[in-house]
């Protein structure tokens, strides 16, 4: 296939252009590189590269031409990247998946799959068993709603116009190369340099830590799929914080303390107590999900960091 990756210079874009390239598909990125490049240099040598904002309708047009499928994945990303910049989360978001639904129509594109999030359960997440797709949904911050929007809006037009649509929960994505603005890299930097690992709150909340190789397993088996589709992709384990701290804390072998602190102001809106994913729906479709668990995914991250860290001494 021919195939557009909005976002494709990001942490999650990056590995997916990788892995399509190496299925053997042509591939188109779109991405204003606003947190750098991400791709390889060999993935770059082997894509058309389209630099620019997903706000641009025409540039939109352009890159999505003579595609069969779209990956849209460019976002606003971060808590506090995102409470920072309500009003361009949400601009990005809205007219962004707009001009990408649009292209899709004008250039008869088959396929959209679509970047959403597990944030849009928020305080749902308190119920007791891991969350599905069904249980109601309660976006509270600006970001939640706009992706919650997009859902919305991307099944509808699959009801009026048959563009085949998935949107895609992710839960904590995490691996190698991703930057500070996630808790893992976060705490691993902090680790490594013997720096106060920074917990907020307690560390009671937990979390459903996604690695990065299966996220992009379960990106790439969704694509071909007909009809309107909205799929969690969780790791379906449930981690307080201050166990991520402290694993990370010997993984590294690091000396820095575990500080228990408040929690930023603007992010008290995006806390919630609890996050835990089902993948059954995943499961059902595609008879795969996610199976790396988060101290095997740790120890990866640490190898890699530590191999490359070795091979540029050489
Ligand atoms: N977190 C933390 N210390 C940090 C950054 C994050 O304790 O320096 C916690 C945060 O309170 C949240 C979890 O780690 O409970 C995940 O935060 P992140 O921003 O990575 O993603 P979120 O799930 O909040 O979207």
């Amino acid at each position: 296939m021919k195939i557009l990756v909005t976002g494709g210079a990001g942490f999650i874009g990056s590995n997916l252009v990788k892995r399509l390239l190496e299925k053997g598909h042509e591939i188109n990125v779109l991405d204003n590189l606003l947190r750098g490049n991400k791709l390889d240099k060999e993935s770059f040598k082997n894509i058309t590269f389209f630099k620019g904002d997903v706000r641009d309708a025409n540039l939109v047009l352009t890159a999505s031409k003579g595609c069969d499928a779209i990956y849209h994945f460019a976002a606003v990303l971060g808590v506090d990247i995102v409470a920072d910049q309500p009003i361009e989360t949400m601009d990005v978001e809205v007219i962004g998946t707009r001009n990408v639904v649009e292209a899709a129509s004008i250039n008869n594109i088959k396929y959209l799959l679509y970047a959403s999030t597990s944030g849009i359960y928020s305080h749902s997440a308190i119920l007791k068993s891991a969350l599905s797709e069904d249980v109601l949904v309660d976006p509270r911050t600006s970001y939640a709603m706009a992706k919650r929007y997009n859902e919305i809006y991307l099944a509808a037009h699959h009801d009026e116009r048959g563009l085949n649509v998935i949107s895609l929960r992710f839960f904590n994505v995490y691996g190698h190369n991703q930057d500070n603005r996630m808790v893992v890299p976060r705490f691993f930097e902090q680790a490594i340099n013997n720096e106060p690992i920074t917990v907020y709150g307690n560390g009671a909340q937990t979390r459903d830590f996604t690695y990065i190789d299966d996220t992009i397993d379960a990106c790439v088996s969704l694509l071909g799929i007909n009809g309107s589709h909205i799929i969690n992709i969780a790791n379906e384990e449930e981690w307080t914080i201050k166990d991520l701290a402290e694993n990370i804390k010997k993984i590294t072998d690091s000396t820095s303390p575990i500080n228990y602190i408040d929690a930023p102001k603007k992010r008290y809106d995006y806390e919630v107590e609890r996050r835990v994913g089902s993948s059954s729906q995943l499961m059902k479709i595609v008879g795969y999900k996610p199976d790396v668990n988060l101290l095997e995914g740790l120890h990866k991250i640490y190898y890699i960091n530590h191999s490359s860290h070795v091979l540029n001494k050489i």
